[in-house]
């Protein structure tokens, strides 16, 4: 099995999914490639399934993206959306942490990774069509930030 991205990792699973980008050059940069290969591996190899990659602007907006959104390539897209089959959004996120220089957004059923630096915030949690970014203070630990959001929904 190897990809053409990477050993297990396929530019189909990256492209944005509009009728615009059919063509288009799917681009990820390398250092993400490389990061999600080791999320792969600390789960023993167990697929990485890619929910979104690569988004144009149009896309991005179509599906409630951030402007500037990381999954926008320039040149290179730096996110991708992801989940592992038995795998909780919060553990996929807990071990990209381990594995270090990443973004983190846990959501619902996926957990966003991207490689760009802390700017300033390292995590966030998108809770109910909203994004609660961790900021400076919580930055230090994915897990405390987490039960810190989730203990404020459970109020
Ligand atoms: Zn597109
Ligand atoms: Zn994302």
């Amino acid at each position: 099995m190897s990809g053409d991205l990477s050993t297990n990792f396929w530019s189909w699973e990256f492209r944005c999914p509009c009728p615009k980008c059919k063509k288009i050059k799917v681009r990820v940069s390398s250092l993400l490639l490389f990061k999600l290969e080791m999320v792969r591996m600390a789960f023993d190899g167990l697929p990485v399934i890619v929910l979104s990659g690569n988004r144009c602007p149009e896309e991005n907006k179509r599906v409630g993206g951030v402007p500037n959104s990381e999954h926008i390539p320039n040149p290179d897209g730096e996110a991708s959306d992801i989940k592992i089959k038995g795998v909780k959004p919060i553990d996929i996120g807990l071990a990209a942490e381990k594995i270090g220089g990443m973004r983190i957004g846990i959501a619902k059923t996926y957990c966003h990774l991207d490689v760009k630096p802390p700017s300033p915030s390292k995590f966030w949690i998108y809770l109910g069509g909203k994004i609660i970014y961790s900021a400076k203070i919580e930055n230090e630990s994915l897990l405390k930030f987490y039960q810190i959001i989730k203990g404020k929904e459970g109020e």
